[in-house]
């Protein structure tokens, strides 16, 4: 724990003695530490894709006449993908600034927690396809009516099941499974992909951490995703953690009260 001292004179100016006062600061300084370490993450993230625009612009810029039309169209390629990339961190960056200042508060309304799970099903079946997986999905017809926001939940139900997608070398399995408690409703989401190292299971819902930032970059990731979803449920007193997993791969579950108050 970190204390602050301070000698304070008593209140009434009585003579020769001094009030103690200890200040417990550690939640501050942890505060300070969390916002100076994402500050830094944030500059670095934008400054690699940054000056990758700027020195294969300055190339193009430098030798006009002089570069093939094929070596052309890559660089343009990668100047134009770069600035996508920068465009997804500061989209996720706003997301995550506004749920900070509560600016952007769930708009609470009942909705099928079963259809919300098929459209994001549905949304991701061509992706798995694509990379040769088997994606299964439980019977969604029987789950109850929620309240919450469903555009917002659904953008965590995404962020799984892609992730579950990216994570997974091609053809893989991955299985999407749905149930209630007494008065929660829950949603599975397992692959038989490349896991999460016992050391980082603790660390994957911080903002900007990758367990292999290359990987995440190569899909695309920024490394906000995860942070964004809990921040999300969390506004819905809901659950979102990795659960028990048998095997390779990773298993995340969603938990979300049937009703809010
Ligand atoms: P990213 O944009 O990098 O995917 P996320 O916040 O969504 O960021 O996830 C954080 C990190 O957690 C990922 O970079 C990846 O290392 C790890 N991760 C998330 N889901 C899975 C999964 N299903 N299998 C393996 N690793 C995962």
């Amino acid at each position: 724990r970190i204390l602050e001292l301070y000698l304070a004179p008593f209140a009434d100016g009585q003579e020769g003695g001094v009030l103690i006062v200890l200040h417990d600061v550690t939640e501050r300084h942890r505060h300070e530490e969390r916002r100076r370490e994402f500050v830094a993450n944030v500059s670095h993230e934008l400054r690699t894709p940054l000056t990758n625009v700027r020195s294969y612009a300055e190339t193009l810029k430098d030798n006009p006449n002089d570069i093939p039309p094929d070596m052309m169209d890559s660089f343009l390629g990668i100047i134009v993908g770069e600035t996508d990339r920068m465009t997804h961190i500061v989209q996720d960056l706003l997301t995550l600034s506004r749920l900070d200042s509560g600016q952007s508060e769930p708009k609470f309304e009942p909705f099928s927690f079963g259809d919300a799970i098929d459209s994001v099903y549905k949304a991701n079946a061509l992706e798995a396809k694509r990379r040769g997986h088997t994606l299964t999905c439980c019977n969604v017809s029987k789950l109850p009516t929620i309240d919450g926001d469903r555009n917002r939940l659904e953008q965590v139900m995404m962020n799984i099941l892609s992730n579950a997608i990216k994570y997974t070398p091609d053809g893989g399995s991955i299985a999407v499974t749905a149930g209630t408690t007494k008065n929660h409703v829950w949603m599975e989401v397992s692959d038989n992909g490349i896991g999460i190292p016992v050391a980082d299971q603790g660390h994957i819902f911080e903002r900007f951490y990758r367990v292999d930032k290359a990987r995440s970059r190569e899909s695309g990731g920024t490394g906000l995703g995860l942070s964004i979803a809990r921040e999300i449920v969390t506004r819905h007193q809901g659950n979102l953690r990795l659960a028990p997993h048998q095997g390779p791969g990773t298993t995340v579950r969603l938990t979300l009260p049937i009703t809010q108050g």
